[in-house]
């Protein structure tokens, strides 16, 4: 059984093909400037060189039809034919609240996720229009939708609802619906097994800190807060996100600085975040290079709001759920980040987790990096998305 797992942007889309035998990723690949010129296909197989293809792409059904040939290249290839892709799992961020869980591509399917194009105006429409390219072309073979936002639909009302006029959430659907669901998910399950443990048995906080952030927590296997909301802006502060804010400071820079609504939605989307703080950059290589490199004070303030966001979200959701069993790092910056880890977890000793600093030296690998006596457990586990969705595919496609 072989899974082909797309997550199509506006104008890049990601690929990998996983043998769900071993689970093992066969190739992986990225197509970017899809209708744009200077289109370039990459693609990605272990032990090999990369594999560059540079055609122009007028469209998405052009970049897949070009990610089917490379898959099935005579010397790049992995696959002697088209035919052994058994289904495709689809990366949809927006699942709006019918759909708590993936599900089989049909065309109620379809609807719904157009249905949800308000919700996720950036997202929504460039995942849609990846599943009917790959329906064009591989027109029997079984698709599926795995939705960023189902993992956080077990939320209880008390924690998605926001404190607004009740009809607003019945006419617009205005609620928290999280995301990086499929992430938090896939960790989470990851350190039970890791632990020994049945995740029926745990309360974990696993903390997805990349360009984009968010913490979870996930009590008993099931998400029952998140930091993320009605849209991927709230909780922590972010590359480039504001998080949380007073939403007074939203009219407020209306009517003093004469900004309109979008250009509001851009300053607190691409402007703010650690890149706001800092004035160097949304990346933190960059922000941790100038703030222990050269001692730049609003790069280390930078920093020291990310962690400070980051550990009290953690202390919150120590609170949500009672106790707290594992904390877990995951995503480019919780996976790579030592000093970031164990900035986060100072101050969290009240709750019994204590960083080991050797165990925490070390980037992208499974590893416990709390000390043996602490009685919460911290590790790093990193994620990995695409097998999630990979897994759900062939479950669903197999029922
Ligand atoms: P993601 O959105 O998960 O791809 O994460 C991107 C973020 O991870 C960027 O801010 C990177 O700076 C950060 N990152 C990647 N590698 C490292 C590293 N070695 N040390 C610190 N941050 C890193």
């Amino acid at each position: 059984m072989k899974v082909l797992v797309i997550n199509c942007g506006s104008s890049s889309l990601k690929y990998q093909l996983i043998d769900m035998a071993t689970e093992e990723s066969l190739a992986q690949g990225l197509v970017e400037r899809i209708g744009i010129e200077g289109s370039v296909l990459t693609q990605k197989v272990e032990g090999r060189e990369k594999y560059i293809v540079k055609e122009a792409m007028k469209d998405h059904k052009d970049a897949i039809r070009l990610v089917l040939e490379a898959l099935v290249d005579k010397t790049n290839g992995v696959i002697s034919s088209m035919e052994e892709i058994n289904a495709v799992g689809h990366r949809v961020v927006h699942g709006g609240e019918k759909y708590n869980k993936s599900v089989v591509i049909n065309d109620e399917v379809k609807s719904y996720i157009e249905e949800c194009f308000k919700l996720a105006p950036l997202h929504n429409p460039a995942n849609m229009i990846g599943i009917k390219a790959c329906e064009e072309l591989m027109q029997n073979t079984p698709m599926v939708a795995v939705f960023d936002t189902a993992f956080h639909g077990t939320m209880p009302e008390e924690a998605y609802l926001y404190a607004l006029p009740y009809e607003l959430y019945e006419k617009h659907g205005i609620r928290k619906y999280g995301f990086h669901g499929t992430s938090h998910k896939y960790v989470s399950q990851k350190v039970a097994e890791v632990m020994g443990k049945d995740i029926k048995d745990l309360k974990i906080i696993t903390c997805h800190l990349g360009n984009g952030s968010s913490v979870c927590a996930v009590k008993n296997g099931e998400s029952v807060e998140t930091s993320m909301g009605f849209t991927p802006l709230e909780g922590l502060a972010m590359g480039t996100r504001s998080g949380n804010i007073d939403p007074a400071i939203v009219t407020f820079l209306m009517k003093e600085e004469g900004l309109t609504a979008d250009e509001v939605t851009d300053l607190l989307n691409k402007k703010s975040g650690v890149l706001g703080i800092s004035g160097i950059s949304s990346d933190f290589r960059d922000i941790e290079d100038a703030a222990y490199k050269e001692k730049v004070h609003r790069a280390q303030l930078a920093l020291d709001i990310f962690h400070y966001k980051v550990r009290t979200t953690i202390g919150a959701y120590a609170a949500a759920m009672g106790g707290v069993d594992a904390i877990v790092f995951t995503a480019g910056v919780g996976e790579n980040g030592p000093e970031t880890r164990e900035e986060i977890l100072k101050g969290l000793e009240f709750l019994g987790v204590k960083c080991d600093t050797e165990a925490n030296k070390v980037r992208g690998k499974v590893r416990e990096i709390s000390t043996t006596d602490s009685t919460v457990k911290a590790f790093i586990i990193p994620t990995n998305e695409e097998l999630m969705i990979a897994r759900d595919t062939l479950e669903l496609i197999s029922k």
